[in-house]
C-alpha cells in the first residue's frame, strides 16, 4: 500500500492499540482535531485517531511498539506497514514553579511542533446553539488537563525547554475566540511576544480574522511569523449548520483577511484548516482551494475527526476515496503554484501529521 493511502485509511478509520499506552500521551480534547496519537510511517508523523467511536471498531491493529517504539499495522491480521511512536517529551516532566505541569500549558504535536491554546474559553463555546459542533475547547479545561489562559511567562518558560530538551522546531499558538473585535490577534501578540524574547522559535499564530487589518502588522512584530484564519467548512450552508456562532464571520470577510495578511506574512505563509467530510463536496474544496491558492494562501484540508463528547461524535469520517478526490488534485494545484508544506516557517501546514496532504506533495515531486 502506498504511504499516502495508508495515512488515509488510519486517518479515516482510525486504529486500535494493542497497548493503549503506547508511545507519547494522546492528544484528548481541546481546540480542533483530538482524540490522536502521534505516528511515524514512512518518515512522516501523522495523528491518528485511537479514541474515537470509528477507531473502536478499526480494521486497523497496532501492535505493541518495542523497546524503541516501532511496531508494526495488520489489517485483518495481515502486516502492511511499520511504524514508530514518538517518544515522550522530556519537557513533559516539568513543572513552573507555582506547580503547573509544563504539559498543561503546552503540548508536543506531531514529531516537532510545540502546540497551545493560549485561551482555553470561546465566546463561541457558550451555549450549544453558537458553539462550533466539531469543537471540544471545554473539554480538557473542565477535565483539568490544561489551564484558562495561558500567561506569556508560561509559555516562554515552556516554548525554552521544549527546545532546549527535545529539539523543537515550531510552535503553533491557537486560542479560543475571547470577543468579537480582535478575536484573539491581542492575546496572541503578547503571547509571541514573550515566546520570542525567551528563545529562537518560529511561531505560527491561529485566530478568526480580527476586524481590523492593522492587526496583521502588529503580530508580525510580534514575532509571529505565519498566520492561520482557519475556515474549517467553505460553503455558507455548512457553515452556518456546522459553526454558526463563528459563521457570522462572513466568507467575504475571511477573504478580505487574507488579501490582508499576505503581504505582511509573506506567499505561502498565510494558511487556512479546512475539515473535510463535514457536507462540503471535493469540487466545492477544491474550488475554495483555487481561489486561496490564487493568492498566496495554503489551504490545509484534513479529514474530519469525530471527537468524543462533541455534538458531531457520531458523524462519520470522511472515506479514503473521499480524501484522495480532494488530495491528490489539490496537491497538483500547489505544486502548480510553487507552494509548498516544507516552505512554510511554522504551524500546521508545516507540521502536516493531521493529514495525508504533504505526503501527496511529496509523492508528486518524486513523481
Ligand atoms: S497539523 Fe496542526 S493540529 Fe495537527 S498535529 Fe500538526 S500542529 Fe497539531
Amino acid at each position: 500500500m502506498e504511504t499516502a493511502e495508508l495515512i488515509n485509511e488510519l486517518q479515516s478509520f482510525g486504529a486500535r492499540l494493542v497497548d493503549p499506552k503506547a508511545g507519547a500521551d494522546s492528544r484528548r480534547g481541546g481546540a480542533g482535531p483530538s482524540d490522536h496519537k502521534a505516528m511515524t510511517i514512512d518518515g512522516m508523523t501523522v495523528m491518528v485517531p485511537v479514541h474515537t467511536a470509528p477507531a473502536f471498531e478499526s480494521p486497523y491493529l497496532v501492535e505493541r511498539p518495542d523497546a524503541f517504539g516501532r511496531s508494526r499495522v495488520l489489517r485483518d491480521g495481515l502486516a502492511i506497514g511499520d511504524i514508530s511512536f514518538p517518544l515522550r517529551p522530556r519537557f513533559y516532566d516539568l513543572e513552573t514553579a507555582d506547580g503547573i505541569p509544563y504539559s498543561k500549558i503546552a503540548v508536543l504535536h506531531g514529531r516537532d511542533v510545540l502546540a497551545t491554546t493560549v485561551l482555553q474559553t470561546c465566546i463561541r463555546y457558550q451555549s450549544r446553539t453558537k458553539t462550533c459542533q466539531f469543537c471540544s475547547i471545554g473539554q480538557s479545561l473542565a477535565a483539568g488537563r490544561t489551564v484558562a489562559h495561558k500567561s506569556p511567562e508560561q509559555l516562554a518558560e515552556v516554548a525554552r525547554a521544549a527546545v532546549l530538551l527535545d529539539g523543537v522546531k515550531h510552535m503553533v499558538m491557537t486560542t479560543g475566540t475571547p470577543n468579537a473585535t480582535d478575536r484573539g490577534a491581542a492575546v496572541l501578540c503578547e503571547s509571541a511576544f514573550a515566546v520570542k524574547a525567551a528563545v529562537d522559535l518560529p511561531i505560527q499564530a491561529q485566530c478568526e480574522p480580527p476586524d481590523d487589518d492593522r492587526w496583521f502588522e502588529r503580530m508580525k512584530a510580534s514575532g509571529i511569523d505565519a498566520l492561520g484564519m482557519h475556515l474549517e467548512a467553505v460553503t455558507p450552508e455548512v457553515r452556518a449548520r456546522i459553526m454558526p456562532g463563528k459563521a457570522s464571520v462572513t466568507l467575504e470577510r475571511y477573504q478580505a483577511a487574507f488579501e490582508a495578511a499576505v503581504p505582511v506574512f509573506g506567499r505561502g505563509q498565510v494558511s487556512t484548516y479546512i475539515l473535510a467530510g463535514l457536507g462540503d463536496t471535493p469540487e466545492a474544496i477544491l474550488a475554495m482551494a483555487e481561489r486561496l491558492i490564487a493568492i498566496g494562501v495554503y489551504p490545509f484540508v484534513v479529514p474530519f475527526v469525530p471527537i468524543s463528547g462533541t455534538p458531531l461524535e457520531s458523524h462519520p469520517a470522511p472515506s479514503p476515496a473521499f480524501m484522495h478526490a480532494i488530495l491528490e488534485p489539490l496537491a497538483a494545484m500547489l505544486a502548480g503554484a510553487d507552494l509548498r508544506s516544507t516552505d512554510i516557517k511554522a504551524g500546521c501546514g508545516r507540521c502536516g501529521a493531521c493529514s495525508a496532504l504533504s505526503t501527496y506533495e511529496r509523492a508528486g515531486r518524486a513523481a
